[in-house]
């Protein structure tokens, strides 16, 4: 699928070069409600050179482990990727990572002009590249009428196996104790993890409600991925806008 050469690839420009560390941090603009255009100064400041230790503490045990492996961002193609990359940064610091860590993130971050048909359709690539990597992917192209049905038959089906599973969830496992009907294990359900038994690992609600549940998300799979579909050959004809999505890379979570 992430062979797909539905894109148009011209150039690229990459951060590689060096830490280009920018003094104004604008993450307030940058993340904030209005995408107008803001363009920075033309010349942007050589970059300094980085601190080499910033805390004593090893690596492992800041904060930063703790936090995600990976993570998606969107950003208007109007801001600059200097001005997108300190937005990101900003935010990763007031996560807990530290600049040297945040700085770790962004090494060999790349603004490919590859533009994808759907935001799904870029995420499956992202996924299958190693480092922080940002692509575009098509916005505002009127969908067709096939594409609202199959959407609104797929939301259908969601609601439907969400307010299944919650009911039978709650018919099942609301009393204080109840038998296991492959085992007969009478299990306390304060001390198990819905739907598996703790002594012989069988799922303990009825064969009926699994079967259900069962063809529901088989539905929902189906649905999602005809929708899906049927987007990226729509959009494949058209152009409209586009926008920025990066998935950033956390080299410390890595090393756990
Ligand atoms: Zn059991």
């Amino acid at each position: 699928m992430s062979k797909d050469p539905n894109f148009t690839e011209t150039d690229l420009f990459s951060f590689e070069a060096g830490p280009a560390k920018l003094k104004k941090s604008r993450s307030k603009k940058a993340e904030g409600e209005s995408p107008k255009p803001r363009r920075t100064k033309k010349s942007i400041p050589a970059p300094a050179p980085e601190p080499e230790e910033e805390t004593a503490a090893p690596e492992g045990e800041t904060k930063a482990s703790s936090l995600w492996a990976d993570k998606y961002w969107e950003f208007d193609i109007t801001h600059p990727s200097a001005e997108i990359k300190d937005a990101m940064k900003s935010s990763m610091v007031e996560e807990g990572f530290t600049k040297r860590e945040a700085n770790r993130v962004f090494k060999g971050l790349t603004f490919k002009e590859k533009v994808f048909n759907t935001k799904r359709q870029a995420k499956e690539y992202l996924k299958t590249i190693p480092t922080t990597y940002a692509v575009k992917y098509k916005i505002g192209i009127e969908p067709s009428p096939q594409m609202i049905s199959l959407e609104r038959r797929l939301k259908e089906k969601q609601e439907r196996l969400a307010s299944y599973s919650k009911e039978q969830n709650e018919k099942k496992f609301s009393a204080d104790f109840i038998t296991c009907p492959h085992c007969k294990s009478r299990v306390n359900t304060s001390f198990i993890h819905p739907p598996v038994c703790p002594v012989c690992g069988e799922d303990m609600r009825s064969d009926t409600a699994v079967k259900t549940i069962h063809s529901l998300e088989e539905a929902v799979k189906d649905l999602s991925k005809r929708s899906e579909d049927a987007a990226r050959k729509h959009n494949s004809k058209f152009t409209g806008g586009e926008r920025w999505i990066i998935r950033t890379i956390n080299p410390v979570k890595e090393e756990e």
